[in-house]
């Protein structure tokens, strides 16, 4: 590396960013104040791409969180009473220092969790546009209908259902975090933030900028640490109303048990296995493209990868040719560098757990086409080589679990009620992907292919006021413009009386 690459150059900015968590321990942010860590317990946060410590983090303890949960509760009512005016220029605000600070979130975010910098960039840009948009609805937020009966009028009122718990992943925790929280103040909630142990630093850059926006103490609160202390108190707490988490499937069942007592309203992004089906008559070039990015970008640690390949019969040799000379292609190499397309992964348990498939995928019968060993020659990292496994069928391992990294496994099919079949034959129901130039077709496999999102000759094109959600194990409830308001929100129903009907008489 030269002092004038590329990389050197993002390493040497992201070091100056990077100092704050080296030299200091990063710790929570609550009602307002930055909290002393002098005589918490830490861990070290660990760099994907060496192994080495980024820096000490506290880990929390079920009393901090009560601390902030209590804090977003005596927030509540002033917020919730704030007019959403005044809301709508304090988040816009709020996105206005996102963007400001773009370059240092998307150097943090991927020293942090070894996405790679070009797709970060996008993330801290997205984040300010989630802000945004949460922004400008928050005027029209509480909002209801006008119900008519022949006797009665009835109007619908809706007002924050109150403190929330949000808690995050560490796949790209910036952009999710925005997402989550930006409608909850939009809404009138205050907010317990947890972001996940693996990922803290862009979560407290977030919190940095609640500071700095003047969102006022105890709207935005943020708690380090992890799940089964810090994580499992917020679900308990009484003063938080509901909980949205985006994780596993199995912290999804944790979380409902645990809220139980406290019976909280729950919204769950969850895990995936999600089809992308190629027909015979699909654009070929557009469709190999999607198919590529769709599970190799953010180094497959994507809640929407296509991470099962159905291909039809008859386009299946040319299009599995053309998918490897693609996948062997792919740059893995270090986040921070612009021509990296696969960095490494998250932390070491979970490249073990990567690796591991390799093994499985051959004890079931499966042929490893490109890939499946890790990548030693790029040092100490957690870099795999990107995999595609090919000669699978739906029932092996690679097929049913996910895996969550830069792996592909590609099945075939002969016609469409084989592909529904197989597409449907999982756990899990977040998103599936249809490429056919038959629009006919491209409708019947929408209304049968069982999943909350499908995108028809597309990769995961966003749109806000869309909802974004899965079904069976993969979620509950949906986010994205007004459906983020129906979870944040409570309806209350008023039913007015024309003065015509009759009231019924009783011991008159
Ligand atoms: P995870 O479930 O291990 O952790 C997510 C968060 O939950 C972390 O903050 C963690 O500390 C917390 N947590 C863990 N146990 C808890 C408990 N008992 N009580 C309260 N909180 C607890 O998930 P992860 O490994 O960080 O992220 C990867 C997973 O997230 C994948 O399964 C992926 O598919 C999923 N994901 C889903 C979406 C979606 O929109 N559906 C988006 C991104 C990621």
């Amino acid at each position: 590396m030269t002092s004038n690459s590329p990389l050197y150059e993002n390493l040497e900015r992201a070091k100056g960013f990077l100092a704050r968590f080296s030299s200091s321990v990063t710790g929570h942010y609550i009602n307002g104040k930055w909290q002393d860590t002098d005589d918490a317990d830490t861990y070290d946060n660990i760099e994907p791409a060496n192994n080495t410590s980024l820096g000490k983090v506290v880990a929390g303890t079920p009393s901090d969180m009560n601390s902030a949960c209590e804090a977003a509760a005596d927030a509540f009512e002033d917020w919730a009473d704030m007019p959403g005016a005044a809301r709508k220029k304090l988040l816009h605000h709020f996105a206005d220092l996102i963007e400001q600070r773009a370059d240092e979130i998307a150097l943090v975010e991927s020293s942090d969790c070894g996405q790679p910098i070009r797709f970060m960039k996008q993330a801290a840009i997205r984040g300010a546009a989630n802000f945004r948009f949460f922004a400008d609805k928050a005027p029209e937020a509480r909002n209801g209908q006008s119900l008519f009966q022949s006797d009665h009028t009835n109007l619908t009122i809706r007002s924050p259902i109150g403190p929330v718990g949000i808690i995050t992943p560490w796949n790209t925790p910036f952009m999710l975090a925005t997402w989550k929280i930006a409608p909850a103040l939009a809404a009138g909630c205050t907010v317990v933030h947890k972001p996940a142990e693996l990922s803290p630093l862009s979560a407290t850059l977030l919190a940095d900028i609640s500071q700095e926006a003047g969102i006022p103490p105890g709207v935005w609160n943020m708690v380090h640490g992890f799940g089964e202390t810090v994580g499992k108190r917020l679900t308990e707490h009484p003063a938080i109303k509901a909980v949205a988490l985006v994780g596993e499937t199995t912290t999804g069942s944790h979380i409902m048990r645990q809220a139980a007592d406290t019976l909280k309203r729950v919204h769950f992004e969850l895990g995936g296995k999600n089809p992308v089906i190629v027909f015979d008559d699909a654009d070929f070039e557009r469709a190999l493209d999607a198919v590529v990015f769709m599970i190799y970008s953010l180094n497959g640690q994507r809640c929407t990868s296509s991470s099962r390949l159905l291909i039809q019969n008859g386009l299946k040799d040319r299009f599995l040719n053309a998918l490897k000379a693609r996948v062997s292609n792919l740059r893995v190499g270090h986040p921070l560098d612009p021509a990296t397309e696969v960095g490494p992964l998250v932390h070491r348990g979970h490249f073990e757990k990567v690796l591991g498939y390799f093994k499985i995928a051959v004890e079931d019968g499966a042929c490893v086409a490109i890939g499946g060993h890790r990548r030693d020659d790029l040092g100490d990292g957690n870099y795999v080589a990107p995999t595609l496994f090919t000669d699978a069928s739906n029932s092996m391992r690679i097929a049913r679990e996910e895996i969550f990294g830069p792996v592909l496994t590609a099945i075939g099919f002969d016609d469409e009620q084989q592909a529904i079949s197989i597409a449907n034959d999982t756990d899990y129901g977040l998103a599936g992907y249809i490429w056919t130039k038959d629009t006919g077709r491209a409708l019947r496999m929408a209304q049968k292919v069982q999943a909350g999102m499908l995108w028809v000759n597309s990769e995961n094109n966003r749109n806000l006021p869309s909802p974004f959600g899965g079904m069976k194990m993969s979620g509950i409830g949906r986010d994205g413009g007004d459906y983020s308001f129906d979870f944040y929100m409570e309806t209350k129903n008023v039913c007015i009386a024309h003065d015509t009907h009759t009231v019924p008489v009783m011991g008159r």
